[in-house]
C-alpha cells in the first residue's frame, strides 16, 4: 500500500542562527570574562538595545521569565495576602509567582474573540485586597490596554504586562511591556527571542528599577559594597555568553515579527473561510502581532463532532506545526485544587475548586487550537498549506 503523502511537507527549524551567534559567544568565552557584573559590561550592553527596543528607561535581565515576575512583584510592594488579578489561560508561572510571592491569585475570565483577560471581569474582580494587574499578551496579541490601565489608575493599582510572549509586539504603536509598571519577557527556548534561558524587565520608574535591579543582584544596591545586602533578593543574574546571544538575536527580531504579523494576517483570510474555523480577532489596538502563537477555534460540529484533540492529531499528522494547547485553566491544576502551597500562606478562605472561567475552560477543552511561532516565520504557500490541511481533514471526516 502506498503511504498517504502529508500535506505540509516542509520541516520548521527554532531557533534560527548562524556564526554571527557562534562567533559571538566564542568570543565571550576566549576573553574569560563570562559572568557579569563583577567582570564584564556585554549583559549591561544588551540590557541598553533591548530597553531601547522597547521604548522604556530601565531593562534588567535575570535567569529566566518566572524570576522577572517575581522581581516585578515585589518591587510592586506586594504583601501577604494581597491579591493578584490573573488570568487562568496562561504559562503556570504568571499566578505561580504570585503564589511565591505570598499573594493570592485571582483569576478571571477571558474576552471570548481574543483569550485576553477581560477587563470587564478584572474590574468586576477588584476588591479592597487587589494590589496588581497581570495582563498576559497571549500569543503575542495585545490585551486592551487602554482599558486595563484605566483600572488600574482608577483603583490605584500596579499593572505588569506578562509580554513573555510578546517580544516586538505593538498596541497602538507602543511595544509590549512598555505600557503597564513593568514589562516582563521571557528568553526561554521556545520565545520569539531566546537565549535557551534568561528573562528581562523593562521599566520607566526609578524606584522599581532600582530594586528590581538590587533584587536580581542579592539585594546590593548601586554604589553598596559588594557584602552588603538590603533586600531579600538572590543570585538571578545571566551570563555573558547568554548577553552576546540575545544581542545577536535581537538584530533578527524585527524582521521575524513583521514576517509572523504578515503571515498570521494572511492566515486568518484563509482559515475565515472554512467552515467551523475562527480565527481569533484582531483590529482591537494591536498595531502588531507577532504570533507567539498563532490560534484559531474550532467548532467540531463542522468536523462530524471530531474532538479537538484528535483533530490536532490529525493536523499534526498532516504537517502542520500545531497542539492542543493547556488542557486545562491554571486553576484546575492540583497545585490550586489542592492548595499544594507548603510555605507559602494564602488565606484559608481561599478555595479554587470554586473557580469557574467558562470561555477559558471551552478553549481549554473544544476550541482553541495553536500553531507555533517558527511556522509562522514560513512563506504565503505555507501558510496556504495550513489551510489545505485543515480543509483535507475536515473532507476526510
Ligand atoms: C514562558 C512563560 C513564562 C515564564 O518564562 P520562563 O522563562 O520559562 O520562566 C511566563 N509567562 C508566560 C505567559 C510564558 O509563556
Amino acid at each position: 500500500m502506498e503511504t498517504a503523502e502529508k500535506t505540509v511537507r516542509k520541516t520548521f527549524s527554532w531557533p534560527i542562527f548562524d556564526e554571527t551567534e557562534v562567533e559571538a559567544v566564542a568570543d565571550v568565552i576566549r576573553s574569560g570574562k563570562w559572568g557579569n557584573p563583577d567582570c564584564g559590561d556585554l549583559v549591561e550592553a544588551f540590557e541598553k538595545e533591548f530597553a531601547a527596543y522597547c521604548g522604556s528607561k530601565y531593562a534588567i535581565s535575570c535567569v529566566n521569565g518566572s524570576v522577572s515576575l517575581r522581581l516585578a512583584l515585589i518591587a510592586c510592594g506586594v504583601k501577604p495576602g494581597d491579591e493578584v488579578i490573573v488570568p487562568p489561560y496562561t504559562f503556570i508561572a504568571t499566578a505561580s509567582t504570585v503564589i511565591e510571592a505570598n499573594c493570592v491569585p485571582v483569576f478571571v475570565d477571558l474576552d471570548p474573540d481574543t483569550y485576553n483577560i477581560s477587563p470587564q471581569a478584572i474590574e468586576a474582580a477588584i476588591t479592597p485586597r487587589t494590589k496588581v494587574i497581570v495582563p498576559v499578551h497571549f500569543g503575542g496579541q495585545a490585551c486592551d490596554m487602554d482599558a486595563i490601565m484605566d483600572i488600574a489608575k482608577r483603583h490605584n493599582l500596579r499593572v505588569i504586562e506578562d509580554a513573555a510572549h510578546a517580544h516586538g509586539a505593538e498596541y497602538k504603536g507602543r511595544k509590549l511591556g512598555s505600557i503597564g509598571d513593568v514589562g516582563s519577557f521571557s528568553f526561554q527556548s521556545s520565545k520569539n527571542l531566546t537565549a535557551g534561558e534568561g528573562g528581562i524587565v523593562v521599566t520607566d520608574d526609578d524606584e522599581l528599577y532600582a530594586m528590581m535591579n538590587s533584587l536580581r543582584n542579592v539585594g546590593r544596591i548601586e554604589g553598596g559594597q559588594w557584602y552588603d545586602h538590603y533586600n531579600p533578593g538572590c543570585n538571578y543574574r545571566i551570563t555573558q555568553m547568554q548577553a552576546v546571544l540575545l544581542s545577536a538575536q535581537l538584530k533578527r527580531l524585527e524582521a521575524q515579527t513583521i514576517t509572523r504579523d504578515e503571515n498570521g494576517v494572511y492566515l486568518n483570510q484563509l482559515l475565515e473561510q472554512i467552515d467551523g474555523i475562527t480565527p481569533l480577532k484582531r483590529g482591537l489596538g494591536e498595531t502588531r502581532h507577532c504570533y507567539h502563537i498563532y490560534i484559531f477555534k474550532y467548532d467540531k460540529t463542522h468536523f462530524n463532532g471530531l474532538s479537538k484533540v484528535e483533530f490536532t492529531e490529525r493536523l499534526a499528522a498532516e504537517g502542520v506545526p500545531c497542539f492542543r494547547g493547556y488542557p486545562h485553566p491554571l486553576y484546575k491544576q492540583p497545585l490550586f485544587q489542592n492548595k499544594n502551597f507548603m510555605c507559602y500562606a494564602l488565606p484559608d478562605d481561599v478555595d479554587y475548586t470554586q473557580v469557574h472561567c467558562p470561555v477559558a475552560e471551552r478553549a481549554c477543552s473544544d476550541e482553541a487550537v495553536w500553531i507555533l511561532q517558527h511556522a509562522m516565520l514560513g512563506t504565503k504557500e505555507d501558510m496556504e498549506s495550513f489551510a489545505e490541511a485543515i480543509r483535507k481533514v475536515q473532507s476526510e471526516v
